[in-house]
């Protein structure tokens, strides 16, 4: 069951994990893009604490909404609208908790508007390549962190159509996808949350 309460550990253990792994996620930027994710999400992490210290959102849709909102106005790049996108679409719910059926259609409705917003989908090399695998995964009920691992380090395999990566056609081949990779932590550090 997620509660506002387990939603902002959640998110809190998210933005410690893009803060530690910020020049891991730049790095992995590097080969196909222009070497920045890691810091766009750090900062966009950063901001995102720094507003729940400051005031803490008092139910699940003023956390999500919250949250869209701090990384569609300071994560910057492609990224930022992206994952923005997913959050502000997530925050539409009117329930004080969430289920598991109901976190999975949540999850589903961000997909979509990532989506919808970058015009793309599964098997493009993105962070969608993480978000599907994950959303069916749950739906089994057999997600662990090897398997998000797992759908992170298969990104190597895609050729990449959208984003920068696009650029360098087959060359994308055999390069982990860095959105895919801050996704990847958006879904361990939710098992880790106990989610
Ligand atoms: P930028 O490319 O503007 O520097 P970032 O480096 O922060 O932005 O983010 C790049 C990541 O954004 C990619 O690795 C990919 O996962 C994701 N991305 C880029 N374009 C799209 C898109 N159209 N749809 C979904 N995800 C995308
Ligand atoms: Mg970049
Ligand atoms: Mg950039």
């Amino acid at each position: 069951m997620l509660t506002n309460d387990k939603l902002i550990d959640w998110l809190t253990l998210f933005a410690d994990e893009l803060i530690a792994n910020k020049a891991y996620l730049s790095d992995l930027d590097s080969p196909i893009g222009d070497g920045d994710h890691g810091v766009n999400m750090a900062r966009g992490a950063t901001f995102l604490k720094e507003a729940f210290s400051e005031k803490q959102p008092q139910n699940i849709s003023e956390t999500l909404k919250l949250t869209g909102m701090t990384l569609l106005s300071k994560v910057g790049g492609a990224s930022g609208p992206l994952y923005g996108s997913a959050f502000i679409e997530m925050s539409k719910v009117t329930e004080e908790k969430l289920n598991s059926e109901a976190l999975i259609t949540n999850l589903k409705n961000g997909m979509a508007a990532v989506g919808k917003r970058g015009k793309s989908t599964v098997g493009e090399k993105t962070m969608l390549d993480v978000w599907d695998p994950v959303i069916k995964s749950l739906e089994k009920n057999e997600l662990s962190s090897e398997a998000i691992t797992t759908f992170v380090d298969k990104t190597k395999d895609i050729l990449a159509t959208k984003g920068r990566a696009a650029f360098l056609g087959d060359r994308s081949i055999g390069h982990i996808d860095p959105g895919a990779a801050s996704s990847g932590l958006l879904f361990s550090t939710m098992l880790k949350a106990g989610v």
